[in-house]
């Protein structure tokens, strides 16, 4: 059911607020073996479903997602549990304010019910790094949920609750939604605040949502979308939802991430979905993009170099966790820094250290941020000549749990097709487009010049409603 639909079902009395929020509860203590969700924020959400039942009640005029229960990621701060980003070093961390989002989404009467599982700072793609445990996939508990953002991810396909906001640096939120096929939605940079998430890369952090329909993504992003004082790098608002569709599109198919390296039912997808985009009237091509097989090289420089900043503030002073038993302020810093952090986290510190060190920052970080300028040329000149461009979420459906765990490298492979979008800030989606022999979610994304996220959205919407 859309979530509009599920709204208009509150405010004529055919449910409640309390009665969606508490059938949203119980699912997700049904689900508790994917390990989804960190905590549940029961107590805060039946009082404000309350409310709004009572505003409902006395004819008051309630927000367009009144009523409405989601989840965020447990690196959005957030009121009614703790905000623990899946490191220990948070653990308890009490969030004293609200992300802006957060708060925008419950201004418009959305209810969070809880806070769902990531890889530990997002660092990763799997949601095995968690401090707290794996979270497994939607479709089939032996393979890996994705990540980040992976918990969120669940919770949308499990349909416990009709959308989910994630954080999408390099892929965070794509890439799950194509392992457990539901909408993953990154908006262009800017789009919607970063303030009161825990920062990753600030370079190319965003938020985005998963839902179940295009509709829904679009209805949620126009709700979140919009400048923010406290985060100078919001864009005033350009999102308006639409469901208009230009006929004729012009769509790339980049044809350097079809390669023999993507897995065949992958490939197959893809080519299915361009198909059914020729059918409903579009044009599809094939573009090349040279650049994609370094885009790897320059996120894996740039992002550790951005996540060693941010996470310095972490000393075991400032935010939860401090060691026991230290000697020296040194100590302290350091052996609460190792305790609290999980090896992924340190891994990054150490690689975004060395690529900013003095000797080593025009070879690697200069170097790399060179390269992200050709990238972004690279995708200015496409942009001039298609309206958008389609290529796999990810190069395999979801693999096995412990499959990738042993090699940093092979996980990062998992990253190949989403970071181009982040590292040159552009909107991008992931829509479910098929399932593999073995039953796994499979899905395509798309990619579009920026701000053109309302028309992206429309366009996956349009063929929806051709399938
Ligand atoms: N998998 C990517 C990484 O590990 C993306 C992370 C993210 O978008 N938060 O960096």
């Amino acid at each position: 059911m859309k979530i509009t639909d599920r709204v208009a079902r509150i405010v004529n009395g055919d449910t409640t607020a309390r009665q969606e929020v508490e059938t949203a509860l119980a699912k997700a203590k049904e689900a508790k073996g994917y390990h989804a969700l960190l905590s549940l924020t029961a107590d805060r959400a039946l009082k404000r479903a309350d409310e709004i039942d009572t505003r409902i009640a006395s004819g008051e005029s309630v927000g367009p997602l009144a009523g409405v229960p989601f989840v965020v990621k447990d690196n959005y701060l957030a009121f009614g549990a703790p905000t623990t980003a899946a490191v220990k070093i948070l653990e308890n961390f009490q969030a004293p304010l609200q992300a802006t989002v957060v708060d925008k989404l419950e201004a418009a009467g959305a209810i969070c019910i809880g806070k769902s599982n990531l890889d530990a700072f997002a660092h990763g793609a799997s949601t095995e790094n968690s401090a707290y445990g794996v979270t497994k996939n939607a479709v089939d508990q032996t393979k890996v949920a994705g990540g980040s953002s992976g918990g969120s991810a669940v919770v949308t396909a499990l349909d416990i609750v009709p959308f989910a906001l994630g954080s999408d640096t390099g892929g965070s939120i794509r890439q799950p939604a194509s392992f457990n096929g539901v909408y993953g939605y990154k908006p262009t940079y800017g789009t919607s605040s970063r303030y009161g998430v825990v920062a990753m890369a600030s370079s190319t952090d965003t938020m985005g949502c998963f839902a179940k329909c295009a509709e829904d993504v679009a209805l949620v992003t126009s709700i979140m979308a919009g400048r923010d004082e406290k985060d100078m790098t919001t864009l005033p608002d350009f999102f308006e939802p639409t469901t208009f569709v230009q006929p004729k599109l012009r769509i790339g198919l980049v044809k350097d991430a079809m390669s023999d390296d993507v897995d065949q039912e992958v490939r197959g997808c893809t080519l299915e979905y361009v198909e059914r985009l020729r059918a409903a009237g579009h044009v599809v091509e094939e573009v090349e993009m040279p650049l994609l097989k370094y885009t790897l090289a320059m996120y894996y420089i740039i992002i550790p170099a951005e996540v060693s900043s941010n996470l310095a503030r972490f000393d075991g002073i400032r935010y939860g966790y401090r060691a026991h038993d230290v000697k020296t302020l040194a100590e302290l810093y350091g052996r609460s820094r190792d305790e609290g952090f999980v090896t992924e986290n340190k891994r990054r510190i150490m690689i975004g250290s060395y690529v900013l060190s003095s000797g080593f920052f025009d070879a690697y970080y200069l170097q790399a941020q060179k390269a992200r300028t050709l990238l972004i040329q690279a995708f200015d000149t496409l942009f001039s000549q298609y309206d958008f461009l389609i290529l796999p979420t990810a190069p395999t459906p979801a693999f096995g749990i412990g499959e990738n765990t042993d090699d940093p490298v092979k996980m990062y492979l998992a990253d190949v097709m989403t970071v181009p979008a982040s590292l040159a800030g552009l909107p991008a989606l992931s829509v479910p487009a098929g399932v593999s022999k073995a039953g796994l979610p499979i899905g395509i994304q798309l990619i579009g010049p920026a701000k053109s996220d309302a028309a992206m959205l429309a366009l996956a919407g349009s063929m929806e409603a051709k399938e």
